[in-house]
């Protein structure tokens, strides 16, 4: 295959394959099974846990836009993370972030307490405590960049910098920006995770994930765990993702186009104390953000002055925003760390990530921004007048 951009990949992945009747759009395959030649030859496909058309059209797409050799479509998110996990051995440690997805670090913690595997957890942005964590010779070291929810930068290549001479795999969960705005792999990370249910898939209706490996070896090491642990993905599922993996570069440029609005409106309003977003030059990983993305997202978080009345308030005026978990769709979303999507980390673990109570995380969709701006400054005008 020639080398293509992005949004030529996204848009033509599978088009014009079906050889028997011309169909422009790849078929759906939702076969279970499919029949042998002979009972010694097996064809391409034999049972759909181990392989199915459509899923392998996706895991081909996410591998040619992520630059791997090899990828595995599974179920969920959470499905793709245990994946990776289950390249660890008992005695070897992992380390990953403090501000990591709530759903990632519940598994993470919960699986060490098992004895899966040992972990240390960090604060990534620290360069001392990298430093610190790479001297206990971790089998893996795993990066959210952006985080959620505070969008914290990692520096991808300087991690994989210092990992370069050891056996160490670098994981990156890629989720927040999409294969559009960073390419991890080419940053000399081991492994892309996504959350496809986000923005690959787009469109709030699917949920889904996906492994991507640099290595063909480690790709094929994966393939074998995700049909042994039956972690893959469904095929109709498949379908929908690469059907909303088609319009993926447009919906980032206006996803984008219309945080760049949201966090305009943000910065003027004085009823906002503190807003997080990588694009302001002001946010600590902003110089590392131009360097390794080619576009700041669409996720902004921010804290209300007052408490919890304003907070409750402000929720309840907004019309554009619905309050909901999960991110990246089309649609607009509000939603509350500490008591929704960050709610399975105890209090300590989000106070000393910094997820305070007040923390307001917003999916920026694609709506048209003037709604989004007159909305937003309704809300937040309403929430600053009440008294404290
Ligand atoms: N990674 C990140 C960054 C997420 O935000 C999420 C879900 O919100 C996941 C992984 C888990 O994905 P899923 O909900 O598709 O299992």
């Amino acid at each position: 295959m020639a080398n293509r951009y992005t949004a030529t990949a996204a848009v033509r992945q599978g088009i014009e394959s079906d050889t028997q009747h011309g169909a422009v759009v790849p078929p759906l395959y939702l076969s279970t099974n499919y029949s042998f030649s002979d009972h010694l030859s097996p064809r391409a496909f034999d049972y759909s846990r181990s392989g199915n058309p459509t899923r392998c059209l996706l895991a081909e797409a996410l591998t040619e836009l992520e630059h791997g050799a090899g990828a595995v479509v599974t179920a969920t998110g959470m499905a793709a993370i245990t994946l990776v996990t289950s390249l660890l051995t008992p005695e070897q440690l992992l380390i990953i972030p403090h501000d990591c997805y709530g759903g990632s670090y519940r598994l993470f913690t919960h699986l060490a307490a098992k004895g899966h595997f040992q972990l240390k957890v960090i604060d990534q942005t620290d360069a001392a405590a990298i430093d610190a964590a790479l001297t206990l010779q971790p089998a893996m070291f795993w990066l959210e960049t952006p985080s959620n929810p505070l969008l914290r930068i990692v520096d991808i290549a300087a991690i994989a910098h210092k990992l370069k001479e050891t056996d160490s795999l670098l994981v990156v969960d890629n989720t927040f920006l999409s294969p559009v705005l960073q390419q991890p792999l080419l940053l000399g990370a081991d492994i892309v995770v996504h959350s496809t249910t986000k923005y690959i898939n787009g469109h709030s209706d699917v949920v889904g994930g996906a492994v991507i490996a640099k290595d063909a070896a480690i790709a094929d090491k994966l393939n074998w765990w995700s049909n042994t642990l039956g972690l893959t993905g469904g095929a109709f599922d498949s379908y929908l993702t690469l059907r909303g993996l088609r319009t993926l570069s447009v919906r980032m440029r206006q996803h984008q186009e219309n945080c760049q609005a949201v966090v305009a409106l943000l910065q003027q309003s004085t009823a906002v104390s503190q807003i997080h977003f990588p694009g302001l030059s002001s946010h600590p990983g902003h110089s590392i953000a131009v360097r390794q993305q080619q576009g700041f997202g669409a996720m902004v978080s921010f804290e209300l002055k007052g408490g919890q009345a304003q907070l409750t308030r402000f929720l309840s005026e907004l019309k554009f925003f619905s309050l909901a978990e999960s991110l990246g769709g089309v649609e607009s979303l509000v939603a509350i760390p500490a008591t929704m999507t960050h709610r399975a980390m105890d209090p300590e673990a989000r106070r000393l990530a910094g997820i305070s109570d007040n923390l307001i995380r917003l999916s920026i969709g694609i709506e048209d921004p003037r709604d989004l701006v007159a909305d937003l400054s309704h809300a937040l005008a309403v929430a600053s007048g009440l008294e404290e």
